[in-house]
């Protein structure tokens, strides 16, 4: 999306933000709890959990795997904190240890992915996503990563959890077959070589590459926006493979107004999907519950949030 478009929404989003909140809403949010950073545990996951609830989120989507835990607690442990605050855990971020996939490394991912895989199913989640990009220099390399995303899928698939990939801004970076590095975003204008084709983004060949049935996309609007793009295009271009959504903004939800939340909720209901989860970086501000408190009391106030 150029530059004008955005201050386009931008000042769309202004207009519909000062409107009287719209009849729809009252639907239940969802939290990214990376959102929190050591806020979750600083009194005691319980009493984290709980706030989370009383914050106004009812389901979450956890950060922070390693070695068969969350934090400090096991899969078990966690989902009975969470049970007891009454707070669904829907889906989890995590990535494998290693970037550079390869075909000396495929069984290893592949390791990986079952035994996350056994670890999660105690939690009853519907979702397994990764978050992390793993090395693309060529159209060929995220083939290849598609091709690792396929086999992560029916593993997950296997145990009834869906796969999912989370992007950042630098998916939206072209990729030329045979290229030695990405084309970045941020050249404004590039245009290929005479007779040469459009090279496709990052996220484009992970969605074209990958098994509609193994494979979802879960798509953060902010880095988005950030990558240069228009969130509301990708989710009704890939209506059947965006299926979750990243909610964030430059950090309170609604402050920049460079987000335009109407028609991505909008786009995104037109599709059957109804899974989002509030993201908020500086996680290490100490006042995350306050921000992430007022970004589920601006979703509520907007009436966006379908029930
Ligand atoms: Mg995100």
């Amino acid at each position: 999306m150029k530059g004008a478009s955005l201050l386009t929404l931008g000042a769309l989003f202004s207009n519909c933000a000062k409107a009287e909140a719209a009849p729809k809403g009252g639907g239940p949010l969802g939290l990214q709890i990376y959102s929190l950073g050591p806020e979750l545990s600083a009194n005691g996951l319980a009493e984290g959990l709980k706030r989370i609830k009383e914050s106004g989120y009812s389901y979450i989507e956890l950060a922070g795997y390693r070695d068969g835990k969350i934090g400090q607690a096991t899969m078990a442990e966690f989902k009975q904190l969470a049970d007891d605050a009454g707070i669904e855990i829907v889906s989890s971020h995590l990535n494998p240890p290693v970037r550079d996939y390869s075909k000396d490394n495929f069984e290893e991912i592949k390791d990986f992915w079952k035994k996350a895989t056994e670890d999660h199913s105690v939690l009853g989640l519907k979702y397994m996503v990764q978050p992390g990009l793993p090395n693309c220099n060529s159209a060929e390399d995220a083939q290849f990563v598609g091709e690792v995303f396929n086999a992560a899928g029916e593993i997950t698939k296997a145990a009834g959890i869906q796969f999912g990939y989370h992007n950042h801004n630098y998916e939206f970076n072209k990729l030329t077959p045979g290229g030695t590095e990405p084309i970045s975003f941020a050249i404004r204008g590039f245009r290929p070589a005479e007779g040469q084709p459009m090279p496709k983004t990052v996220e484009e060949i992970f969605i074209e590459s990958t098994d509609p049935s193994k494979v979802i996309f879960e798509l953060d609007v902010y880095w988005t926006v950030m990558g240069g793009q228009d969130p509301v295009e990708w989710i009704n271009k890939y209506a059947d493979r965006i299926q979750m959504l990243h909610i964030k903004d430059r950090l309170i939800l609604g402050d920049s107004g460079m987000m335009n939340f109407p028609k991505i909720f909008d786009a995104f209901y037109s599709h059957g999907h109804k899974y989002f989860f509030v993201e908020i970086e500086d996680t290490r501000s100490g006042i995350q519950f306050d921000r992430v408190k007022a970004s589920a009391d601006f979703l509520n106030n907007s009436g966006l949030v379908q029930k």
